[in-house]
């Protein structure tokens, strides 16, 4: 498989005079973006940067982001988006895991990535500074003829045991999965994809390398907005986005409280996935917006796309809308057991994957890799059944991830930050339902005897270690936490109460 320059290429060549994107007043055919991409090359190169080395972004979403997504690689370096939700303290984690050369920023995030780097002697470069003209241009001599299986991006992913996990994609991995998002969604050059989802996560970097090679046309908003989306559709006649199934409730509530009856008419499909989607939400979904929708569903070791459920408007009514729908062509899926033999149709087990878009495992974490790529599958940690038609059906997370909003919450990781408070005697951490997250993070406590700690005075704590969306938005206080028999806590036993309306 050729590098991923060659799906920038290949649209300037074919492509050249086409809008390749707009961002505000920011409108670049597919010749002007392979220019900025050949730019930005060049100003790494002035930034020391070598092959191999590792360049994060930190950022919101715009056509410099998205010019990143090929300069970056497709110079011989290694793409690091970093999630910007995070805490001060997780990025200077990341930063000293992944070790860039330098952190390119928007003005946005300029002051924040001075701070957070400022005793770690990685430098701090914004987008216009890297995209500058230095005369060093010419005939896309920084754009080089990458191999196949060099790193092209790290995308990091929530630990299970608390540490952050950098799963390593390869230019083939990334082409796999942009022929496999275009087997499944159909990309062609008359789409309009809106990058409303942030480019940090793979929800919506998945879409960019196809949309590319297809010679679509990318629309992108900074960051998630109601406003801002259904704006965009109405005046740059978006065809395609991704959403998580929050982002879903947000955009209904919004046209619901305004009233507002905009032209959607050009909207041909909406993807969402990320986490589970009710029934109710998408049918009420599929009704106001009057589009197609696809359920995917992945993980960032895959790229991430594993199965899509096409054309859910068709199966309205159906007892398929509740599975997340068949593997992509491309990709092998199985629902195993802790053995590794196949599970009969409707026996739950876990979900394993194997194919040409699966990371070559997580950056300097070789024993992490070596548990979840076994035998050369990737164990998911997702729970599943199937169906005689191979629809797989999600039933539970085998590890102990909180899918909040759309952003995986490990367990462990809050647990770790509770732990560090002084008068914590032990904490644990689950998920409890929310109505606007699908989940949310809910910590059982003990406090140490005498100590007069409130839910307040956590929460201050957590806020300093751990990003917003990680920290709990629910306490109880116990004189000792129920358990299954030696040491493990009983954490069924917590979520009872809590979800027993729902099951
Ligand atoms: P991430 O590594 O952040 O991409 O998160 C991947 C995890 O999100 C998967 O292992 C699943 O647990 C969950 N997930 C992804 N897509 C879906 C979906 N369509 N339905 C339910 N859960 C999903
Ligand atoms: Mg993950």
């Amino acid at each position: 498989a050729p590098g991923l320059s060659w799906t920038l290429k290949r649209a300037a060549a074919l492509h050249g005079a086409a809008v390749a994107v707009v961002d505000g007043t920011t409108r670049l055919t597919y010749a002007e973006l392979l220019s900025w991409c050949e730019h930005m090359a060049a100003g790494l190169a002035r930034c020391g940067a070598q092959h191999g080395d590792r360049i994060a972004i930190l950022g919101a979403n715009s056509a410099e982001y998205l010019a990143a997504y090929f300069a970056i690689p497709a110079a011989g370096h290694v793409l690091v988006p970093l999630n910007a939700r995070l805490a001060d303290a997780e990025l200077i984690e990341l930063l000293g895991d992944c070790d860039p050369v330098v952190v390119v920023v928007d003005e946005e995030h300029r002051a924040r990535a001075e701070a957070i780097t400022a005793c770690g002697g990685v430098g701090v470069v914004t987008f216009a500074q890297v995209l500058a003209d230095s005369g060093e241009v010419s005939g896309g001599r920084r754009i080089l003829d990458v191999k196949a299986d060099d790193l092209a991006a790290i995308f990091y992913t929530g630990g299970t045991t608390g540490r952050a996990k950098g799963a390593m994609l390869t230019h083939a991995n990334l082409t796999a999965n942009a022929l496999h998002m275009i087997a499944g969604v159909g990309y062609g050059a008359d789409d309009v994809y809106l990058h409303c989802s942030p480019m940090f996560h793979l929800g919506d970097g998945m879409s960019t390398y196809p949309m590319t090679w297809a010679g679509g046309k990318h629309v992108v908003v900074a960051r998630f907005d109601p406003q801002a989306v259904v704006d965009a559709i109405e005046t740059e006649g978006v065809t395609c986005t991704f959403l998580v199934p929050t982002m879903l409730t947000l955009l209904l509530e919004y046209l619901d409280r305004t009233g507002r009856d905009p032209n959607l008419s050009s909207l041909r499909l909406v993807v969402h996935g990320g986490a589970p989607i009710s029934p109710t939400l998408l049918t009420r979904a599929i009704a106001r917006l009057g589009c197609s929708f696809t359920q995917s569903y992945g993980m960032t070791e895959a790229g991430p796309i594993l199965s899509f459920l096409p054309n859910e408007d068709r199966l309205l009514g159906s007892e398929v809308l509740r599975s997340a729908g068949r593997p992509v062509v491309g990709v092998e899926v199985r629902v195993v057991r802790p053995d590794g033999t196949d599970c009969e149709v409707g026996e739950t087990g876990e979900i394993i994957g194997r194919g040409p878009n699966f990371a070559l495992g997580y950056w300097q974490q070789p024993d992490v890799t070596r548990e979840r790529f076994r035998d050369g599958w990737y164990w998911s940690g997702d729970l599943a059944y199937r169906d005689d038609g191979f629809y797989l059906y999600l039933v539970g997370r085998a590890g102990d991830a909180i899918i909040s909003g759309g952003e995986n919450v490990y367990a462990a990781e809050v647990e770790a930050a509770l732990a560090r408070h002084p008068d914590l005697v032990e904490a644990a951490v689950i998920a409890v339902p929310s109505p606007q997250w699908g989940e949310q993070v809910h910590a059982a406590v003990v406090i140490r005897p005498g100590a007069a700690t409130t839910d307040a005075d956590l929460d201050r704590h957590c806020r300093e270690l751990i990003a917003g969306y990680k920290i709990p938005r629910s306490y109880e206080f116990h004189a000792q936490l129920p358990r299954t028999g030696p040491g493990k806590i009983d954490k069924l036993a917590l979520r009872r109460p809590h979800w027993a309306a729902h099951e």
